[in-house]
């Protein structure tokens, strides 16, 4: 509104301490110098800005787990990386050992890890990650894109990058992109003639042109979530994934995937009766008011075999939803 009364230029301006509040907050949730975070578009967006940005050579390796979400992947092969595999637990996290004999032997041109998965409750030990990368030099990406808002993420990755409509229930349109001040000097970023001078390096990878009404709102909901207790909110998704898992575990007709003891709240159910996912999903928002989506194999190509649907409680989910969605789910 403000963009329509005094102009747009006029309101960014006037908006600029809760920008900067903003991106102070979110560099403080993805563990970065709040000159070392910036707005973009979108996590597929703040990917592509780091690809581009970042110092690597066509044919360069990038080490991920058999879990990587499935467009990052193309993003890769976009940029002329190779992908190489982690060595993985049964339960699908990456295996540390694995990692710290792969950094010392053969070591990748970086490592990139999916914090948290959006196809099962899998969460990588990025925190221990990062210091095995490190310690040999390998600088650690991170796609926080389904872990901001839901588990720590201020783990010591080199770059890490996220979107203001998941987790933090921020407006679309907005993501945001972290890098640790060890690699501003080393990135490629060209200063564009219409930059404002005297910027941190990293801010000159947001759009000149942009959403400027949707970073004031994700900077509102990075706000409240600092205002809430990211720590209370981390305990409560935590509690809420189990006790989800739990109560629809037994479901007839569906199967429901682990690790069960995860800190996540994303829970995928399998069908195990044929169920046509999009007739379910359907029905379900259709006459019961539940959202659920459906997690297609492209998502994380190297590990699913079939399609599969997704629940994603929030902090406000009660033991009488997952009872409604329970008995939904049986009724075919
Ligand atoms: C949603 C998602 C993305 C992409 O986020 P956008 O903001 O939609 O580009 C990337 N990685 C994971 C794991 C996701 O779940």
């Amino acid at each position: 509104m403000l963009e329509a009364q005094i102009g747009a230029y006029v309101a960014e301006e006037l908006a600029s301490p809760v920008l900067d509040a903003g991106r102070a907050a979110l560099a403080e949730l993805l563990g970065v110098p709040p000159e070392g975070l910036a707005f973009v578009e979108s996590a597929t967006g703040a990917l592509k800005a780091l690809l581009a940005a970042w110092p690597l050579e066509i044919g360069d390796t990038v080490a991920v787990a058999p879990s990587e979400w499935g467009p990052n992947m193309e993003a890769f092969a976009d940029r002329g990386l190779q992908v190489t595999e982690l060595a993985v637990r049964d339960d699908g996290e990456i295996d540390l050992e694995h990692l710290r004999r792969l950094l010392a032997t053969s070591p990748p041109a970086a490592v990139h890890l999916t914090q948290v998965s959006s196809h099962r409750p899998l969460v990588q030990p990025v925190a221990e990650a990062a210091e095995l990368c490190r310690a040999a030099g390998v600088p650690l990406w991170v796609d926080a894109a389904q872990a901001l808002g839901h588990v720590d993420t201020a783990s010591g990755a080199d770059a890490i990058y996220s979107t203001s409509r998941k987790w933090l229930a921020g407006p679309r349109g907005v993501g945001m992109l972290g890098i640790a001040e060890t690699w501003w000097d080393t990135l490629k970023i060209r200063v564009p003639a219409m930059a404002e001078g005297g910027l941190p390096v990293v801010r000159l990878l947001e759009s000149h042109e942009a959403h400027v009404a949707g970073r004031v709102g994700l900077s509102l909901a990075a706000r409240q979530h600092l205002e809430l207790g990211p720590a209370a909110v981390r305990l409560r998704l935590s509690e809420v994934g189990r006790g989800t898992r739990a109560s629809l575990e037994g479901t007839a007709g569906w199967h429901v995937l682990g690790p069960f003891d995860s800190p996540s709240a994303i829970t995928t159910l399998r069908p195990t009766d044929g169920q046509d996912l999009t007739a379910t999903r359907a029905r379900l928002i259709g006459e019961h008011g539940i959202l659920t989506t459906v997690a297609a194999t492209a998502r994380a190509p190297r590990e699913m075999s079939a399609p599969l649907l997704r629940i994603s409680p929030h902090v406000d989910c009660t033991p009488d939803d997952l009872a409604r969605l329970r008995s939904a789910l049986s009724t075919s």
